[in-house]
C-alpha cells in the first residue's frame, strides 16, 4: 500500500494546514501517517512543561485517531527543533520505516523557526532515505525510491517579509473540512493558550479563515490547502506530482507554473 506522511513541528500544526490533504489521500487509498516532531510543552501559561506535554500528547493521539492516521511519537520539546544530526536521525528512521511516497511538511518560510527547521529536517530525512552510510536512530536500512515532498503554506500565508506565498497547487478540502475541524478540536488545551499568546482569538476560527482564504486564492474551491512541490533532484522523477491522485480535488496553479524557470 502507498503511504503518505505529514511531518509538522507541534501538535495542531497538521490540523491547521495539512490535514485536509491527508484525509483526501486516505480516501484515495493511501495509508496515512502523522508526526509532530515537538511535544507542544510550551503551549500553556498555566500548566508545567511535563503536564502540558502529557495533555498535548493525548490530544495529538486523539486527533490522529480522528484522522485515521498512524501516530508517531514526538521526540523533542518546543523551540528545540534544531537542525541537528540527533533529531535528523530520528526523523530519517521514521521515513525508512514508513517509506512514504508523499511527504507533507511545513513551508520553508514560516513565522516560527520550529516550523522552518521541521521542514528542513523532513527534506533531509527523505533525501537520506537510501544513503547506507547515514545511520538512523533507531537503525534502519535505507531504500532508494521516488518520494515527493510538498510544502504547505505558512500559517500567515506570507513569508517573514510579509509577502504572500503563492502555492503551486491547491487541494479542495471542502468535502473533508468538517473532519479536519473535528481533529483540530481534539487540541482542546490550545483554545486559551493561543488567545493569550498569539491573539488567535479562536484557533478553530483561524483554521476556518485560512482554509477560506486559500479557497479564495484558488478561485474555484470553497475551502482549500495550498502546496508548493519541492524540486525533484535527489527525491523523484522531474515530473512526479503524486498529489494528482486527488483528481478533481487537485488544481495546478497555472500562473505559478508559468512563472517557473528551467535550465
Ligand atoms: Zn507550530
Amino acid at each position: 500500500m502507498k503511504t503518505a506522511i505529514a511531518i509538522a513541528a507541534h501538535p495542531d500544526d497538521i490540523e491547521l494546514m495539512m490535514a485536509g490533504t491527508l484525509l483526501l489521500l486516505k480516501n484515495a487509498g493511501y495509508e496515512i501517517h502523522y508526526l509532530n516532531i515537538a511535544s507542544g510543552n510550551c503551549g500553556s501559561t498555566t500548566w508545567s512543561s511535563d503536564e502540558t506535554k502529557r495533555i498535548r500528547l493525548q490530544e495529538a493521539k486523539n486527533a490522529a485517531q480522528i484522522l485515521g492516521a498512524h501516530f508517531h511519537h514526538p521526540f523533542c520539546d518546543d523551540l528545540e527543533i534544531l537542525y541537528d544530526a540527533n533529531i535528523l536521525r530520528k526523523v530519517a528512521a521514521i521515513i525508512r520505516d514508513v517509506k512514504p511516497t508523499i511527504v507533507l511538511t511545513h513551508s520553508p518560510e514560516d513565522y516560527m523557526e520550529d516550523h522552518v527547521n521541521a521542514a528542513r529536517l523532513a527534506v533531509t530525512a527523505v533525501f537520506a532515505r537510501g544513503m547506507a552510510n547515514f545511520s538512523t536512530d533507531p537503525p534502519r536500512l535505507g531504500d532508494n525510491y521516488d518520494c515527493t515532498v510538498y510544502h504547505s503554506l505558512p500559517h500567515t500565508l506570507t513569508d517573514n517579509f510579509r509577502k504572500r506565498i503563492v502555492p503551486g497547487a491547491f487541494v479542495d478540502t471542502t468535502s473533508v473540512h468538517e473532519k479536519k475541524l473535528e481533529a483540530l478540536k481534539a487540541h482542546k488545551s490550545q483554545q486559551h493558550w493561543l488567545d493569550v499568546s498569539q491573539k488567535m482569538n479562536s484557533y478553530l476560527q483561524t483554521m476556518e479563515d485560512i482554509a477560506l482564504k486559500v479557497g479564495e486564492m484558488s478561485k474555484v474551491f470553497k475551502y482549500a490547502e495550498g502546496w508548493r512541490r519541492h524540486q525533484h533532484v535527489g527525491f523523484c522523477a522531474e515530473d512526479a506530482d503524486p498529489l494528482r491522485v486527488l483528481a478533481q480535488d487537485y488544481l495546478i496553479n497555472k500562473d505559478y507554473e508559468a512563472s517557473l524557470d528551467t535550465l
